[in-house]
């Protein structure tokens, strides 16, 4: 331990460790795999680095993106570590050179890409002496992750090939499937793990409601006033929104730059520069900005369109405030964004699995409860208390005791097994007649029929808000079944209590059809275009209506029964005026019954969800 704080003084000028770098260093250099997660932040890089300098040979460090590797090969020169970057960005034969001075012991790190690591790969193991081998943004590996890279998966032969060489996985992002998968596809052998703390209360959290385009620009002004000599960032959905964005805030009188993905490298390095220098006092960036940034100073962070998932928000947010003074967060959430979203998610390789992440965004984003708390369980964290830093517990909704409520659901699903979803769980406690539930022997549980006093829109909500607060969760890997977690059993078992957010049904509060779809304000209305927005919004509901019709009359065509007898018009207005998202919403259409709900269910349901209107 004493050599690692040598080192640490030494290159980098630390006097201590970080929680966790000491451990894992200690078990790296001792021989062992490690998988380490640590927020963004946190200090990942000297997990691997300083392992590195303590072992004979060179240490093959796995990184996706070239432009991080040659920031950290610069940052380690400057220490004098000598580290080498190989990447096709640069001269074949320098690449070659590296590789040649590796064989000859003169370097302590390699970093490369995962694809040229498996092109080299025979090449190193012949010539080099790997002392270790560091695998960055390991999540990548984990089709339940938010960025799985199918390249990654060719990793998993290095330990077969390498099998004396330890093995580090790192990761700033990753649920507790994501972490088993990792160390599985690696092949870690007995593992130690480091999992730090993903809180940063620091970090105030709140989420706007669907603010128009002037109400964003007076949020985001102000932000740059209270913070007027430090800087923050704007993250938006695309290109052209940047650009908006950008320039209402230059209009608005603000040092603002651009950062996408349409400019050159030379532009986007600019762009950086004048962030990192504090030239600017705002950058308004799609995702690919902010890795890799080192920036403490950053005190707010704004997402102008809600992100794909909770991953890739919390590392975002989290580049603010890294210096652990208090920074700002703020949501901006509009429904026509998750739409938008929706069709990214289909293209994507794995539309299932983004799709529920996508949901999950979505729930927290329209979330009564603390959020912290949310997104703390959502890392398999634990925590009971509420975090008094988030707009949810500064203006609370109305709570009350929900133990004996939760600790019904919770033992429903532990009567089940843990083996079945949400609507089958509230339909067991109202007592439904659903076939495959009677035939499942569900209707002779104790727990069948002791919720038939709320309503299954009440009971939806209560069960979301216990997900949310890391009392259930849902195993993504095994048909989204539910399952208690250790807090959720210590609820059943009346060791803790617990407090849920009152839940008021919006769906029947008198609404005017067209009045529903908040879809459009500030989403694609251009600027002036704000009259005509219940124009274009009823223009929506209309083009839904059709959708919902096409699938009415192909359900009866292929029943051969007239299109009335699927659904009346009424019932399909209540959809359009609903948008049912799933099975236990739809059940509360006008004219769904049972049989209905699970004869068609399923097809209206779809459908709404693939509306892009
Ligand atoms: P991550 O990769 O986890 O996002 P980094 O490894 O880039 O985080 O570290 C973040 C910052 O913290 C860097 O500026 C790094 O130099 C600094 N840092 C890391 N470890 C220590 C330490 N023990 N003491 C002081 N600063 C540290
Ligand atoms: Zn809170």
């Amino acid at each position: 331990m004493d050599a690692a704080l040598g080192l640490l003084r030494k290159y980098y000028g630390y006097s201590s460790f970080r929680p966790g770098q000491g451990e894992v260093i200690a078990n790296a250099a001792a021989g062992r795999d490690t998988l380490v997660l640590m927020p963004t932040g946190g200090g990942k890089s000297l997990c691997y680095q300083i392992p590195a300098l303590m072992l004979p040979g060179c240490a093959i460090v796995v990184s996706p993106l070239i432009a991080l590797m040659i920031d950290q090969v610069t940052a380690l020169r400057a220490n004098g570590i000598p580290a080498v970057a190989i990447h096709s960005n640069q001269d074949e034969r320098v690449n070659r050179e590296y590789l040649y001075d590796a064989s000859q012991g003169r370097v302590k790190l390699i970093y490369i890409s995962p694809e040229r690591l498996m092109i080299e790969l025979e090449n190193i193991v012949a010539s080099v002496n790997v002392s270790l081998i560091a695998i960055d943004e390991a999540h990548c590996i984990s089709q339940w992750g938010h960025d799985f890279r199918p390249v990654y998966t060719e990793l998993s032969s290095l330990k077969s090939r390498l099998p004396d060489v330890p093995m580090m996985a790192l990761t700033a992002t990753a649920d507790r499937l994501t972490r088993q998968d990792i160390a599985g596809a690696l092949g870690l052998v007995d593992p130690f793990a480091w999992i730090g703390s993903f809180d940063r209360p620091n970090l105030s959290i709140q989420v706007f409601n669907d603010p128009g385009k002037a109400k964003r620009v007076q949020i985001i002004s102000r932000l740059i006033e209270r913070y007027h000599s430090d800087s923050g960032i704007v993250y938006c959905l695309s290109r052209k929104k940047t650009e908006d964005m950008h320039r209402a805030l230059e209009q608005a009188g603000y040092r603002s730059v651009c950062y996408h993905a349409g400019m050159t490298p030379r532009e986007r390095e600019m762009a950086q520069r004048a962030f990192v220098n504090g030239d600017v006092q705002v950058v308004c960036a799609t995702i690919a900005f902010g890795m890799g940034i080192d920036k403490s100073n950053i005190r707010w962070v704004v997402h102008n369109n809600i992100p794909g998932n909770i991953e890739s928000y919390y590392q975002e947010i989290g580049r603010a405030g890294r210096d652990g003074m208090p920074a700002e967060t703020i949501l901006f959430y509009n429904y026509g964004d998750v739409i938008m979203r929706r069709q990214f998610v289909d293209d994507s390789g794995q539309p299932e699995i983004n799709n529920e992440k996508l949901d999950f965004m979505q729930r927290y984003a329209e979330a009564t409860v603390c959020r912290r708390r949310i997104l703390l369980s959502y890392f398999s964290e634990e925590s009971v208390t509420d975090c008094g830093n988030c707009d949810n517990c500064r203006n609370p909704r109305e709570k009350f005791d929900g133990t004996v409520l939760a600790q019904k659901v919770l033992s429903a699903v532990i009567r089940v097994n843990a083996r079945e979803g949400i609507s089958m769980i509230i339909d067991i406690l109202r007592a439904s007649y659903r076939q495959d539930l009677v035939q499942r022997g569900y209707d002779r549980l104790k727990t069948y029929g002791v919720g038939r006093d709320l309503s299954s829109r009440a009971w939806h909500s209560y069960i979301l808000q216990m997900i949310q607060l890391g009392l259930l969760e849902v195993a993504y890997d095994d048909n989204f079944h539910l399952r208690p977690t250790a807090l959720g059993m210590r609820v059943v078992k009346g060791q803790q209590r617990i407090e849920l957010a009152v839940f008021v049904d919006t769906a029947f509060a008198a609404k005017k059809p067209g009045a529903k779809g908040k879809a459009g304000a500030g989403y694609g209305a251009k600027g002036a275009g704000y009259g005509a927005a219940g124009g274009t919004l009823f223009s929506n509901d209309e083009k839904l209506m059709e959708v919902l019709k096409r699938v009415r009359k192909e359900l009866a065509d292929r029943e051969k029964i007239a299109a009335y007898m699927v659904f009346h018009d009424s019932a399909l207005a209540d959809m359009v005026a609903k948008r049912p998202q799933d099975i236990v919403a739809f059940s509360q259409i006008n004219g769904a019954g049972e049989k209905k709900t699970a004869r068609y269910g399923e097809a209206f349901v779809n459908a709404i969800r693939n509306f892009k209107g």
